[in-house]
């Protein structure tokens, strides 16, 4: 289970980080909220654990930037016991909240609960353009197409396609596909693409994968465009 924390504060990021790590989660922490939004958007987390005071970009911002593009569960702290922080956290979409001070075994039982919860809005279907693609049975087709991935071309599709319109970059890619940071030596990623590419697009008359110079890939269906 992979847990971001953003949180200014020297004691408390500290404290959380070591306190999660030695409970098994894997823990990344940022310091304010603009590398907090970042990291959000960019990695995959199976939770988030946000600060509503930070320097930079404030955990209401941060939280409203990421629900418009994510369901990641998210437990807000406040320093605040005033009823109006807590109402405002979870209509704009927090899971929880927690109320500093607050003791590690409360935060460790809610963080528990919001991930046992899992993400029952989780999409089991994904569709760009013709292309579709059934998450629970692991099945694409195009059109009327069957097409067989390995485990790792389907994981790098899905990865683009639950981010379809965006781009996404190698290092992204390469660090939640293979799980590995992106070396600037390594073709790894140009490589996969193009095996994807060949099943995906090279037998159809219209390409969903593009590639954008110098910034990484983008999947997309170009021909509604043209429509408008
Ligand atoms: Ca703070």
């Amino acid at each position: 289970m992979r847990i971001l924390i953003v949180e200014d504060e020297a004691k408390t990021a500290d404290y959380l980080c070591s306190g999660l790590t030695e409970e098994g989660f894997v823990v990344d922490l940022a310091r304010n909220g603009v590398d907090g939004l970042h990291l959000a958007l960019e990695e995959e987390y199976d939770a988030i654990v946000l600060d509503v005071m930070l320097p930079q970009l404030d955990g209401w911002a941060v939280l409203s930037t990421l629900r418009a593009r994510r369901q990641t569960p998210v437990i807000m702290l406040t320093a605040s016991a005033r009823i109006d922080d807590r109402v405002r956290g979870l209509s704009d979409g927090a899971d929880d909240y927690l109320i500093k001070p607050f003791s590690f075994l409360e935060l460790l039982a809610r963080l528990r609960a919001i991930l046992r919860r899992g993400r029952p809005q989780e999409a089991t279907h994904l569709q760009v353009g013709d292309l579709h693609i059934d998450l629970i049975k692991r099945r694409v087709v195009r059109g009327k197409t069957r097409i067989d991935l390995t485990a790792q071309e389907f994981s790098l599709l899905t990865i683009l396609v639950r981010r379809q319109g965006e781009i996404v970059s190698k290092a992204a890619i390469a660090s939640q596909v293979w799980d590995i940071n992106f070396d600037t030596n390594t073709n790894v990623v140009e490589v996969a693409i193009k095996r994807l590419r060949a099943k995906i697009d090279a037998p159809f008359s219209t390409c969903l994968l593009h590639n954008v110079r110098g910034m990484g890939y983008v999947i997309e269906d170009r021909s509604a465009e043209n429509i408008l």
